[in-house]
């Protein structure tokens, strides 16, 4: 532990001569400084404090919440160095050691301080000495409208957005949630207080559908599938064992990999034991949960909408083992489950499970690791696993457990991959929908079944494009083209929400007749109500599903056969299931696989295969429509073919020429700052440092170099990207000199991904 160096940088030099008199404590506080800091224990704290417990301690000028890791008897501070602990927060610890242990090893594996570990683990309310904060909710006045828009729209685009959003929801909303979604300080909001325009309350607690959801019944079915029976026999032998083992549940789509999980939790709680059901968030419904709450009547249930109060009594319920399980989105991992069973981790190839800031952990990894220590069984389940997982089970390090049939028998869709470069081009605009795909949704129509369409962007048409000099409009914060959304007659940046009213002529070389350029979901839908005139038809994109009940009653009414199409972004992707869905149209395969990311491939293949399973749930015959220019390209090829092995052995040969994950690790580094010669000098001046000193151990320096998203929200963002074979000794010395740097030098800003699963 850094206990002498954390706690010299902050209060002074060491001196030896005078040590102070003990006991101490090791405290891990919230910061990202990777170091505990040592203070005294006053006696009449002796006694009672261990570690695991929060105490508060003067920091700085100020006083923070921090969790006692270790206690001890030495100190090399001198006696007028050392500060005491102000007060023991806790009668018992909070942080088990399992937890305590876990936390220790994400800070050094994550590169991040024990502190900001322990913060992922504790709910918001143990984080502050005051406890719970409540919630604000924004609602607009009644009878502000139009007018009132018109006035703030070219003056105050800021305010003009935040009105907009609240005027399209119409009704009370959670404030912080919004205010982060249009990426906007708390001043435009105040501001349309003080117009009289909107209002902002304190609420207490809000109904929950998933805390307090009917118990969705999922029919225990009396017979498993012989494949179900093996892979649940399996699961079943290593809880008896009560050994770490890692499964990986390869099962296509409807071939029940639920009712595996379910029946594994049987087993873990038949012998005392807890489990953690981990989902993506999207999926996170109260549906889902439902099913585990039919089978096992108290389950606790984890997610980041949730109030602190709500949060922090499920976390006591885990705790006390009122509940024995949970069910919840990446966090959950670290729910305190007393006697851990078996952690289920559904649709494990998500990267949505890597958390984009820090501690920037994967939930999947983590899983492994916690099952390990926990002597715990993980089970990993996915139709399409990342080829991190599906090399590991090549290895021998998991067990493959495979259902490759669906449970009702159905036969997989059949898919048809329709060249678009073949089609006529349309008379203005560009082509949306082959003649094919057309015709099937005309037929799927006229059958009185229901189709889904999928395209991976949203708004009307993503570049607005000036043919004479072929400048593109793109946002002066985040130099990315922005996208035109016809309803609100913007263009928008998708990076940082910022909107303007496009321009007429171009704002290059002010030559007249800019264009829209491309598709997006709001386009198909567009276009798709003039294709099918009568047809009902629904857009979900996070454009129109503003509130997380908006998605729900969208997907129940479309389940219930109140509407005919559904179209959508990735939104719809995922585990979708509506036995009346019998034509799924992919409008463009080919939006994700151009992207700078060497997943870009992966990415796309398990896309397809995700949406693809949406059709032919039920009793009636699927089709799949995948439109693409490049048909030739082995991940549309192959998700086509349903051939998941034939794609994974052909990508997992090109990553291992390249060295990139899964047969090698990256490390990446993203310096920004609103000075770009800052940005440019200190990242050749760490490329140098990690060429000098890690890459004779083998680790490769690539860059430094303009991130793919080079300006992001006004900060110029330059990268470099090491990469190594996954056992090599100088990833760990290139981590410890990246830290260094990182708490060298304020300005620029240095991130460390270790791991990371996104590179723009
Ligand atoms: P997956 O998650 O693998 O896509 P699901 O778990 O959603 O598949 O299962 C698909 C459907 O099959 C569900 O409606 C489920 O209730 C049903 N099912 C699962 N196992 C059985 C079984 N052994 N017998 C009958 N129906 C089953
Ligand atoms: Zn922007």
């Amino acid at each position: 532990m850094a206990s002498g160096a954390g706690a010299g940088s902050l209060f002074g030099t060491v001196d030896e001569s005078a040590a102070a008199e003990g006991p101490f404590a090791e405290v891990a506080v919230q910061k990202p400084l990777r170091c505990e800091f040592t203070y005294r224990v006053p006696a009449e704290f002796v006694e009672a404090l261990k570690p695991g417990m929060r105490v508060a301690v003067p920091f700085g000028r100020k006083r923070e919440v921090g969790v006692v890791v270790a206690l001890t008897d030495r100190c090399d501070l001198p006696a007028s160095k050392t500060k005491a602990i102000a007060a023991v927060l806790d009668d018992e610890p909070v942080v088990d050691d399992d937890l305590l242990e876990l936390t220790r090893w994400m800070a050094g594996y994550y590169a991040c301080s024990w502190g900001e570990a322990l913060g992922a683990v504790l709910p918001a309310a143990l984080k502050r000495e005051k406890g719970t904060r409540k919630r604000l909710v924004i609602a607009p006045v009644a009878g502000v409208g139009q007018e009132e828009l018109a006035a703030v729209e070219e003056a105050h685009p800021k305010q003009h957005r935040l009105l907009r959003t609240l005027l399209e929801i119409g009704e009370a909303t959670e404030l912080r949630d919004l205010l982060r979604k249009l990426n906007l300080s708390d001043a435009p909001a105040k501001t349309l207080v003080k117009r009289g325009w909107a209002t902002i309350e304190r609420v207490e607690v809000e109904a929950d559908a998933l805390l307090s959801g009917d118990a969705t019944d999922r029919v225990r079915p009396e017979q498993l599938s012989s494949q179900q029976a093996d892979a649940v026999g399996a699961i079943a032998g290593a809880l008896d064992d009560g050994e770490y083992r890692t499964f990986l549940l390869q099962g296509v789509t409807g071939s029940g990999k639920t009712e595996v999980y379910l029946r594994a939790i049987e087993h873990a709680l038949a012998t005392g034991r807890g489990a953690i059901v981990l989902v993506p968030e999207i999926a996170l419904t109260p549906q889902t949960v439902g099913w585990f709450r039919s089978r096992f009547g108290e389950v606790a249930v984890l997610h980041s909408r949730m109030t602190d109060a709500q949060r922090y009594t499920m976390w006591q319920r885990l705790r006390r083992g009122e509940a024995k399980v949970v069910v919840g989105a990446r966090s959950a991992i670290f729910a305190p489950v007393q006697d851990l069973g078996v952690i289920v981790v559904d649709e494990e190839h998500e990267p949505s499970f890597k958390q984009g800031n820090a501690p920037r952990y994967h939930a999947r990894d983590v899983a492994v690791v916690r099952a390990h220590r926990a002597k715990a069984v993980c089970v990993l389940g996915s139709a399409t696993p990342s080829l991190e997982s599906w090399r590991n089970a090549k290895a021998g390090r998991y067990e493959r457990l495979m259902l490759s049939e669906r449970v009702h028998g159905g036969r997989m869709p059949a898919i048809e991959i329709i060249d678009m470069r073949d089609e006529l081009p349309e008379q203005k605009g560009p082509k949306l929908f082959s003649r094919r795909l057309s015709i099937y949704l005309r037929q799927t129509l006229e059958r009185g079944e229901q189709s889904i369409l999928f395209l991976n962007r949203r708004g009307f048409a993503p570049v607005l494009w000036c043919p004479a000099c072929g400048e593109t409009v793109r946002c002066k914060q985040c130099d990315v083209a922005m996208t035109f959304h016809r309803r609100h007659g913007k263009l928008i940046c998708h990076s940082c929400c910022e909107e303007i009213t496009p321009p007429k002529s171009c704002p290059s070389c002010t030559a007249p007749g800019v264009r829209f350029l491309g598709l997006g979901s709001e386009r198909i839908e567009d276009a798709l109500s003039e294709a099918l005139p009568g047809a009902r038809i629904a857009r979900m994109d996070s454009d129109t599903m503003l509130r997380r009940e908006d998605y729900e009653r969208t997907l129940d009414a479309f389940g219930k056969g109140e509407l005919d199409v559904l179209v959508g972004t990735q939104m719809i992707a995922k585990g979708l299931d509506f036995p009346r869905v019998t034509l799924v149209g992919i409008v463009s395969a080919d939006s994700g696989l151009h992207l700078p990311d060497f997943r870009a491939s992966e990415r796309t293949f398990q896309l397809l295969a995700q949406v693809a399973g949406r059709a032919g749930r039920g009793e009636l015959e699927g089709r799949i429509v995948i439109q693409t220019t490049t048909p030739d390209h082995d991940a549309i090829k192959r998700a086509a073919e349903h051939d998941y092995e034939g794609f994974a052995a052909l990508e997992d040969e090109l990553r291992e020429d390249l060295g990139y994950p899964p047969h090698g690790r990256l490390i990446r580094a993203v310096l920004e700052d609103t000075d770009e010669s800052k940005v440019r000098d200190a990242s050749r001046a760490l490329a140098d440092l990690l060429i000098r000193d890690v890459a004779p151990k083998g680790v490769m320096v690539l860059g430094p170099a303009p991130a793919p998203l080079a300006m992001l929200r006004g900060r110029h963002r330059h990268h470099i990207l090491l990469k190594a074979p996954p056992n090599s000794a100088g990833l760990a010395k290139a981590r410890d000199l990246l830290i260094g740097f990182a708490e060298e030098f304020a300005r620029p800003r240095t991130t460390i991904d270790v791991d990371p699963v996104g590179l723009l």
